[in-house]
């Protein structure tokens, strides 16, 4: 039995690395930042494929507040939150973030993925609907299915889409949008303003997952609820502390206090499992207050994201619009996306080729995460290397 069913799972990996979509690891043996050295490699790397917007993972004040609380909470809670898994430092977390977006109150998860896995279920029923973004997050996708509620689903950002779904649900008892603040293929806005719009003419809760566009999107990169001014008109906001915000771990749910009170009695990931470390616990309140007493780092990535767009359509690329820190570079064909990153890998530049089922057939790119934490020396280098290839791979004409 074990032999045939060890089998069966070769054959399928076997499939996998036919069809070009066995991922493997690369080995980073620095800290995780824009210059990084990997494993087998002498040359030393430019990081462009990760979701270290605002360059903090390897930020000297946080990794010292991260061992302060190591030395003054120790090492693990060794407990759920509500046994015996609750320290201070978790009630502070829990403040700071109701107050970078302005909401009652905050419950922490050990991912986003699990605030979004525990969202629904908890707050919705049979008799409700949830109407998603056919490209909202795995995560939100799977919490939606753990829930009862009839699902919907809208074309990307596609307001007749989203009001066709509205209306289809108007004799539910509550209906519930759900979006991505930011989707991480295209680096596109939730159009937020639209979405509350429709969400009062039809009487429907609003639902955002600020994981991409927190740290990055509105004026002072508070995310989406500030670039559209919707403050009071977004119910609940989900996010990670793994990406602007530190890059550690971690996820949250904040809202108004009885859609949190409520989740801290029925939300499964947030019960059945343990609580946040203390030392990433205080990392992220320090990074709060870093936020808090400057835009700097915000406004650096805006720079960064700027000068790299200008550059490559400069030089004739052809740059999907975004507001956001991922710059889809559009090459439309897979393979050549495919040949595209791993030449630009030997200039010594990590980006990412993706590729249909990812992304629509046709519409083969690579993404490019900007970062805080680039130099302009180091985006040069990166726009410098693209151009090389996209000369060599015929994607720009010789000058
Ligand atoms: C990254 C991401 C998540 C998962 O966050 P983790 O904290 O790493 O689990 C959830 N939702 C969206 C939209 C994301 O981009």
């Amino acid at each position: 039995m074990k032999d045939r069913f060890i089998k069966h799972l070769e054959k399928e990996l076997a499939d996998i690395r036919d069809a070009g979509l066995y991922k493997n690891e690369r080995i980073i043996v620095t800290p995780q930042r824009a210059d990084i050295e990997v494993e087998g490699s002498e040359q030393e790397v430019l990081n462009f494929c990760a979701n270290n917007y605002l360059g903090l993972s390897d930020n000297s004040r946080l990794i010292e507040a991260a061992k302060h609380a190591l030395d003054e909470r120790g090492y693990g809670m060794s407990s759920v939150r509500f046994i015996c898994g609750t320290q201070d430092l978790h009630k502070e977390l829990e403040r700071a973030i109701s107050d970078y977006f302005h909401t009652e109150d905050t419950i922490l998860y050990a991912a986003c993925f699990d605030a979004n896995g525990g969202l629904f279920e908890p707050l919705f029923t049979e008799e409700d609907a949830i109407i998603s973004d056919s490209l909202n997050h795995a995560s939100i996708i799977d919490g939606v299915r753990l829930c009862k509620a009839k699902r919907l689903r809208y074309a990307n950002a596609d307001m007749a889409d989203l009001e066709r779904c509205l209306q289809e649900a108007k004799d539910c008892r509550f209906r519930i949008i759900a979006t991505d603040g930011v989707f991480s293929m295209d680096g596109n806005v939730a159009p937020m303003d639209k979405i509350c719009e429709l969400a009062e003419k039809y009487d429907a809760l609003v639902m955002v997952d600020e994981s991409h566009s927190a740290g990055v999107v509105g004026k002072t990169g508070h995310g989406v609820a500030e670039q559209f001014d919707c403050y009071g008109r977004i119910d609940i906001f989900t996010g990670t502390l793994g990406k602007s915000f530190g890059g550690a771990m971690g996820g949250f749910t904040t809202g108004p206090k009885a859609i949190i009170d409520m989740l801290r009695q029925r939300s499964r990931p947030y019960l059945f499992s343990n609580s946040l470390a203390p030392s990433i616990v205080g990392a992220s309140i320090e990074m709060f207050k870093m936020l808090a007493e400057s835009d700097e780092l915000h406004t650096r990535l805006m720079e960064n994201v700027e000068y790299f767009r200008s550059k490559m359509l400069e030089a004739g690329f052809d740059i999907k619009p975004t507001q956001s820190a991922i710059c889809a570079v559009m090459l439309y064909d897979a393979k050549l996306s495919q040949d595209f990153a791993a030449e630009m890998q030997k200039e010594g530049i990590y980006v990412t080729g993706f590729y249909y089922p990812v992304v629509p057939k046709g519409q083969a790119r690579i993404r490019v995460q900007l970062s805080a934490g680039h130099n302009r020396k180091q985006l040069d280098r990166a726009i410098d290397a693209f151009i090389k290839v996209g000369k060599k791979l015929g994607v720009l004409k010789e000058a």
